[in-house]
């Protein structure tokens, strides 16, 4: 009998089955019970009736369950939003944040410790790259979300610390598990990952054939000049580059793919600047969602833009024939960009 760990938050109902089989001859009635214990109920799996009824199972679990997602040191709420602090194993911490939309409860969730994107206008840029989360950490921000909301929690954005496809076989089996019927039960098509722009991982993406998996894209420049300085990743994948994996992304009919854009004033705001964007996304089944910038710390230079000036580049898109959506509201700012969640980095009070 092996005595590796098994991790249950990085499982879907399938793989637990599986292993459940593998390792003690059980199967998917207990994988079952476990899904429901550890996502439905709140409880720890040990706590399950049909494993309490089996002493081996309940001893064999004991020993090799692994349900460590971190510890939740702070929560701080205002404007209705919620922010978590979780204290990982190693001592380094993640901020995840529940927003209050219209209809539900959106959960946008780090993926990993730091970034290594080096964004102008993003704090977690800062920090540079400590480490990618695991699956089980990234999962158990969801769960803990969950935990505090319950069930209006539907949405789950994958927009704060980190790049997702820079982790990108963690954030997949996270998805899965996240959207696994006997668990979090998190519907496809509300589930959004946001991408810097990493061509390669969103041509990964596209191969998984996910339709109503949501893309989200953190353009902020309509030109490779521009995007060059506030986003140094497009010198690597420049705008041709990247237009040419979202084209070939899939969409769902009602679908299409969010170009999240941070209004800098004086930076991005022109009319010129949105005549090219139109240019740029005409090909495209794309919206813009408008953001306005989110000074966090200050130290780069940029202010946050007021609300004529956005409403203004707002018309200008649209008068250029661009899909706008404009968030109102500063927490749901929050869930439309990453590099607008401010984090945390980890202090020696923290830890
Ligand atoms: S904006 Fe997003 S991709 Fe860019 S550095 Fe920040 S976390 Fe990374």
């Amino acid at each position: 009998m092996t005595t590796d760990p098994l991790p249950i938050l990085e499982l879907t109902y399938p793989e637990l089955a599986t292993e459940l089989g593998r390792r003690y001859g059980r199967g998917a009635y207990h994988a079952a019970a476990i899904m429901a214990a550890v996502y439905r109920q709140g409880l720890d799996p040990l706590q399950a009736p049909e494993v309490q009824s089996s002493r081996r199972l309940a001893a064999a679990l004991a020993r090799d369950m692994a349900v460590d997602p971190g510890t939740v040191v702070d929560a701080r709420s205002s404007d209705g939003v919620v922010k978590f602090l979780t204290r990982l194993w190693d001592g380094e911490t993640i901020e995840s944040v529940v927003l209050p939309m219209a209809t539900h409860l959106t959960v946008c969730v780090s993926t990993q410790v730091g970034c290594r994107m080096g964004c102008r206008f993003c704090e977690t840029a800062r920090m540079g790259w400590r480490r990618n989360l695991r699956v089980a950490e990234i999962v158990g921000q969801v769960v803990t979300a969950r935990r505090h909301f319950g069930d209006g929690v539907r949405n789950v954005v994958f927009m704060g610390m980190g790049e997702p496809l820079d982790n990108f076989d963690n954030v997949v089996q996270a998805v899965r598990v996240i959207t696994d019927q006997r668990g979090l039960d998190v519907a496809m098509r509300r589930v959004t990952i946001s991408t810097c722009g990493l061509d390669e991982g969103i041509r990964r993406l596209a191969g998984l054939r996910w339709p109503h998996l949501r893309l989200a894209v953190s353009l902020n420049a309509p030109n490779d000049r521009l995007r060059d300085i506030l986003m140094p990743i497009n010198r690597r994948v420049p705008l041709k580059r990247l237009m040419a994996a979202l084209d070939a992304f899939p969409l769902a009919k009602d679908s299409a793919l969010m170009m999240a854009y941070v209004l800098v004033p004086g930076v991005n705001d022109g009319p010129e600047h949105a005549r090219q964007i139109a240019a740029l996304l005409a090909p495209l089944k794309a919206r813009i969602n408008l953001i306005g910038f989110n000074p966090l710390s200050g130290e780069n230079g940029y202010r946050a833009p007021d609300e004529a000036e956005i409403d203004a580049f707002g018309r200008h898109l649209a008068d250029a024939g661009v899909f706008v959506c404009r968030r109102r509201t500063k927490g749901q700012d929050l869930a439309a960009a990453c590099g607008q969640l401010r984090s945390q980095r980890p202090s020696a009070a923290a830890r």
